[in-house]
């Protein structure tokens, strides 16, 4: 059924849709509103009133309607399903497909604290060499390893700072023939340890693993509920070693998180991996899937910026940086050290100040009363 809204001074007969217009649920007859004098607003209402998929149908004399109405309408997942004229110099008539809730199936989460969580590179070499890495990792890569000393310094400060919560990841941080003195030296903070579980199960590797502490989360990559993605993105039989190397960490009793990188959003390969998930008896709090980032060795993956990405500080053995994801952008170092860690944060919150600053004054730009 067509319903005429209308507003204060449009016409009060109904007008009458250009011939082929689609059946809408609903008109706003805007008259000669655009969509930055209020126009949005009526729409925004109507829509609120739609069930995803239905029509409204939107009247306007504007001519700048044909231009703003499609690019609001792509803005906020809605589409575009029919449009007509009344004459060639209007009234324009359009009619929009409310969409639904945009949804997704990557992981998403709460702004960190600057200065309650560290990541903590412990080394850059790897026994993979996955197609996204965005460390540029691989067996080649040279190691660029923290050492015991740096990491006790780090540890203390932050600390004293108030920290609480250190994420150690890599390459593959196994690799690290100190690992284990390394997690020894931020105990007390809560501390997880990335990997990709499949070089700790026998000689040295499996007796650091042994000997560590039972707090430490381990937080294991594996990108699909079967080999076939897995192993296309990060080597032949790394899926099945990384099973392995997760039900060895289960059995020896430790508190295992599951990590998958995406290209693409993937609800069907989502939806298995999470039931095989449950066969293996991952928690699901316990569960991150994450996008592909388009830094280091990835060509295509989701864009990041200081402006675009909340900080996370990073540390590497030489240098400190705005997010893990981005150690291999120089846009993005913070620091030439990861020492001493005030002068990380101090720089991290200036950023954010001025950011906070430059959005404020953004805003009066475009005020309009
Ligand atoms: S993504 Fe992880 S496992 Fe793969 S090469 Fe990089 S550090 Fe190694």
């Amino acid at each position: 059924m067509t319903t005429h809204l209308g507003i204060p001074g449009s016409p009060a007969a109904e007008p009458v849709p250009p011939a082929g217009f689609p059946t809408t649920a609903r008109l706003i007859d805007g008259g000669d509103m655009d969509c930055g004098s209020g126009l949005l607003l009526l729409i925004t209402r109507a829509m609120r009133r739609l069930e995803d998929g239905d029509l409204l149908a939107i009247r306007s004399a504007e001519p700048s309607v044909q231009v703003d109405l499609p690019a609001w309408a792509e803005m906020v997942g809605n589409d575009i399903a029919g449009v007509g004229s009344e004459t060639d110099q209007g009234p324009w008539w359009f009619a929009v497909r409310k969409g639904s809730a945009s949804t997704t199936v990557f992981s998403t989460g709460e702004r960190i604290p600057v200065g309650h969580r560290i990541w903590v590179y412990t080394n850059f070499d790897c026994n993979l060499a996955c197609l996204y890495c965005c460390a540029e990792s691989s067996p080649k890569a040279a190691a660029r390893r923290v050492d015991i000393p740096t990491a006790r310094k780090v540890f203390a400060e932050f600390g004293e700072l108030g920290g609480r919560e250190v994420i150690l990841t890599g390459g593959e941080p196994f690799m690290h023939p100190d690992l284990g003195e390394l997690v020894d030296a931020a105990a007390g903070f809560e501390r997880t340890l990335l990997t990709n579980a499949m070089i700790f199960g026998r000689g040295n590797r499996r007796k650091m693993l042994e000997d560590m502490d039972r707090s430490v989360k381990l937080q294991v990559s594996l990108d699909s509920a079967g080999p076939e993605l897995h192993d296309s993105q990060r080597g032949a039989g790394s899926w099945a070693r990384a099973l392995d190397g997760i039900g060895l960490a289960k059995s020896l009793g430790f508190q295992v998180r599951v990590a998958a990188t995406m290209l693409d959003e993937d609800p069907e390969g989502v939806t298995a991996l999470h039931a095989r998930l449950d066969e293996i008896g991952i928690a699901q709090d316990d569960r991150v899937i994450r996008p592909v980032a388009a830094e280091g060795y990835a060509e295509t993956g989701i864009h990041v910026s200081l402006d675009d990405l909340e900080p996370e500080p990073t540390l590497t053995a030489d240098g400190a940086w705005w997010h893990p994801v981005a150690v291999t952008n120089p846009n993005m170092r913070i620091a030439d050290s990861p020492l001493p860690l005030s002068e990380v944060f101090g720089v991290v919150n200036d950023i954010l100040d001025v950011q906070g600053v430059a959005a404020a004054s953004g805003r009066e730009v475009f005020r309009c009363a």
